[in-house]
Order: structure tokens, then C-alpha cells, then sequence
């Protein structure tokens, strides 16, 4: 099971992605989380990165490319996997194509305008990665999961987020037509509750 999920931020994939993961017993492949980890480890990476990231920019191709490559050659990605936030570009799904072309592209579609609201109160447990909107914690400090700090992204600040979803809109929304055109795009409603777009995934991937 190679699987890829698409939709832009504050769509809700990354919450859809570790529960198909566990469902499914594969893992979760983030590049984002990846970059995060990265930039927290001060390596070299992470470092060219943060650059493009606080600006809500893109990083480098061949530096996702790399770092993906790597990622699904482990032993871990031999059964299938999960890759959330890539690819982003037409050129990063090319190269996808030539490591391992992915089965199945779920496309998690919401309008920009509930984005907006989605990720100016997302809230990130620093520790464990879950996300929180404040409209149902308010301003709890502490994951209700595993008790780690809860934090705001820095590039979920207003002024970063317009960028990211017109960063969205230019170089990632091609790959929605780009799949459609190999047979594998799913799309899927995002506009409604967690649980239900979950039920709806699932009956994408007929199970
Ligand atoms: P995410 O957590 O998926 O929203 O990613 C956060 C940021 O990491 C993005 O705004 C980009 O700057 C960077 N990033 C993550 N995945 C990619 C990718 N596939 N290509 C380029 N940049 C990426």
C-alpha cells in the first residue's frame, strides 16, 4: 500500500494520515514533521530550510527529493507507506515516480476560506505532534495526549499562512490534475468532522 495525501494546510492530513497509518500498520511519512525534526537537530538540512520555511516557501527540490529517497529505501517503507506533504511540485512526483510510483493519491479537499480559520488556531503538541483548533481547548498549554507543550507554529502566523496557501495554489494544486491523469486521485470532502473524513478515506481505499 504506497500512498500519498494531498490537500493543501490546514486540510486536516496530517490527522487523517496517522490514523490511516495506524490502521493500516504503515508508516507515516511527513516531510514536514521531517524538516521540523531536522531544523530541532540543528543539522545542516535543517538549517538550509528554516530559510524557506519561516517565509512559507518551499524547500528546495532536490532537497526533499533526497530526504524522501533515503527515507523509503529503509526496510521499514518495504510493505508501504504513507507520505503526507509530498510531493509538493510536478518534479517532486516525477521523481516519486522513479523510487516507487504511488498506488493511490487521496486528495483532501476544503475552500480557502475555512483554511484560513483552520490554521490561524491550530495548536501543535510540541512532543507527540497532535493538532488542536483553540475553538475547542481554548488556550490549554498542555496535550491532552501525552502532556507535552502545546505551540503555534511559527508558520502558522497569519501573513505566513497567505503565503502558503498561494504556494498551495501555484506549485502544489497542479499534482491534483497530474494524478488524475494517471487514474490514482481519490478526493475526499474535508469540510466535514474528523471521523466522517476518515469514513470517507477509508472507502476510498476500499477498506
Ligand atoms: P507541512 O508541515 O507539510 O505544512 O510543511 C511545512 C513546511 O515544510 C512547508 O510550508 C514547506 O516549507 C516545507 N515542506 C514540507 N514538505 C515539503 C515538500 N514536499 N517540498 C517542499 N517543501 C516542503
Amino acid at each position: 500500500m504506497k500512498l500519498v495525501f494531498l490537500g493543501p494546510p490546514g486540510a486536516g492530513k496530517g490527522t487523517q494520515a496517522s490514523m490511516v497509518c495506524q490502521r493500516f500498520a504503515i508508516p507515516h511519512i511527513s516531510t514536514g514533521d521531517m524538516l521540523r525534526a531536522a531544523i530541532a537537530n540543528g543539522t545542516e538540512t535543517g538549517m538550509k530550510a528554516k530559510v524557506f520555511m519561516d517565509r512559507g516557501q518551499l524547500v528546495p527540490d532536490e532537497v526533499l527529493i533526497e530526504m524522501v529517497r533515503e527515507r523509503l529505501n529503509e526496510k521499514e517503507c518495504e510493505k508501504g507507506f504513507l507520505l503526507d506533504g509530498f510531493p509538493r511540485t510536478v518534479d517532486q512526483a516525477e521523481a516519486l515516480e522513479g523510487i516507487a510510483a504511488p498506488d493511490v493519491v487521496v486528495d483532501v479537499d476544503v475552500a480557502d476560506e475555512k483554511l484560513l480559520d483552520r490554521l490561524t488556531g491550530r495548536r501543535v503538541c510540541e512532543k507527540c505532534g497532535e493538532s488542536f483548533h483553540v475553538a475547542k481547548i481554548g488556550d490549554a498549554k498542555v496535550c491532552s495526549h501525552c502532556g507535552g507543550t502545546l505551540i503555534q507554529r511559527d508558520d502558522d502566523k497569519p501573513a505566513t499562512i497567505r503565503n502558503r496557501l498561494d504556494v498551495y495554489h501555484r506549485q502544489t494544486a497542479p499534482l491534483i490534475d497530474y494524478y488524475r491523469g494517471k487514474g490514482a486521485l481519490r478526493t475526499v470532502d474535508g469540510d466535514q468532522t474528523p471521523e466522517k473524513v476518515f469514513e470517507a478515506i477509508l472507502v476510498v481505499l476500499g477498506g
